[in-house]
């Protein structure tokens, strides 16, 4: 089977395409479709084995629970038992956005979604073809990234297509995503929100909403949050990070030299400031270190890129873990295989 892949305006929606993807998600079909932050491959959350069908399509591990999506936040009063103050707090500010909040859920919400936890992950998405497509639908959308399990997450249709050709009904196209990775997830005890998973909401800016955040090191989160392993978001080529100090770019070089030497295919990912130094070399740019939102939005799509050119080694310049740098680099990192 073959994906029919509908080209969707994001400044001028056709009601018809999504007519038709919301009438495929309801008959129990996969729809992938553009989010703010990366591509999902969505499934009526209350439909079962239209759910199976996602774990069956991305060869996700059924330990990895699904993150449900929204259109309206009177939805979450169905999925979830109960709402904490810093929750809300949390949604007046960031829904719709990506922002991921772990909530007690109801018995309405199948185990399948959730992998048997008594816990949901919910979100609103911000992207209207997102918001159109879960209305549209009429039921919430349980949709984790577009990607085969463990491969970059898809900021491009083209990304979808790569991975998934055959096992998605309808890839819905509405270009390059924003954000380029996946959502923050939070969960809230005693009224201390955690960090499970760092993302498109920084840190900073949950901290001007909410005073009390603790951002969990990946030792923690593995132990807490089912589906985290330690290698994910992966190209095929062996990842190594160079550290972000002023000697960066001598130690990319002397990798990089040691590595051919070694009759390897070698990839330089690079900040936007030093591309010029590893001339010779094959270089591709993530962004200017400053703007970690640039890096953000290129990171998958550059890992693929080095994949498609064959590359044996990526040798990856770490940008500082400020802002939404802390996710640039977590996803790095675990392209790595190393935990944060
Ligand atoms: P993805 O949909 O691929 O972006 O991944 C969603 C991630 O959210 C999962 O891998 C989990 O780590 C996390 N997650 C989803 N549901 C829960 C939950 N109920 N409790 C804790 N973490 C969750
Ligand atoms: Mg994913």
């Amino acid at each position: 089977m073959r994906p029919n892949i509908l080209r969707i305006d994001p400044g001028d929606i056709d009601d018809v395409l999504i007519g038709q993807a919301a009438r495929e998600i309801q008959s129990g079909g996969l729809v992938a479709f553009p989010t703010e932050t990366v591509y999902g491959l969505g499934a009526n959350a209350m439909d079962q084995e239209a759910v199976a069908g996602i774990f069956e399509a991305k060869k996700r591990p059924l330990d990895d629970p699904l993150i449900v999506h929204i259109a309206n936040r009177d939805d979450l009063s169905w999925l979830v038992e109960e709402v904490p103050d810093e929750a809300k707090k949390l949604i007046d500010r960031f829904w719709p956005g990506p922002l991921t909040l772990i909530l007690k859920k109801t018995d309405r919400v199948p185990d399948i979604v959730t992998t048997g936890l008594s816990t949901v992950a919910v979100r609103m998405p911000s992207n209207d073809i997102a918001k159109r497509l879960i209305k549209a639908s009429g039921c919430p959308v349980a949709a984790p990234s577009a990607n085969l399990f463990g491969r970059p997450s898809p900021t491009t249709a083209q990304h979808v297509i790569d991975d998934l050709n055959g096992s998605v009904d309808i890839v819905l196209d509405g270009g390059k995503t924003d954000i380029g990775v996946e959502s923050t997830v939070v969960e809230i005890v005693s009224g201390k929100v955690i960090v499970l998973r760092p993302g498109g909401i920084d840190v900073e800016e949950l901290r001007s909403v909410v005073g009390m955040i603790c951002v969990y090191t990946e030792k923690e989160v593995i132990t807490k949050s089912p589906g985290k392993y330690p290698q994910h978001y992966s190209p095929l080529a062996e990842v190594v990070i160079v550290d972000d100090d002023p000697q960066q770019v001598e130690k990319v070089l002397l990798e990089a030299h040691e590595a051919s030497g070694r009759g390897l295919s070698v990839g330089v990912m690079a900040k936007e400031e030093h591309a010029l130094e590893y001339e010779g070399f094959h270089c591709k740019v993530l962004g200017p270190s400053i703007d970690a939102r640039a890096c953000a939005s290129e990171l998958f799509h550059v890992l693929r890129e080095f994949d498609k050119d064959d590359v044996d080694l990526i040798i990856a310049e770490a940008i500082p873990e400020a802002g939404i740098g802390l996710a640039v680099m977590n996803r790095l990192k675990k392209a790595a295989g190393i935990g944060t």
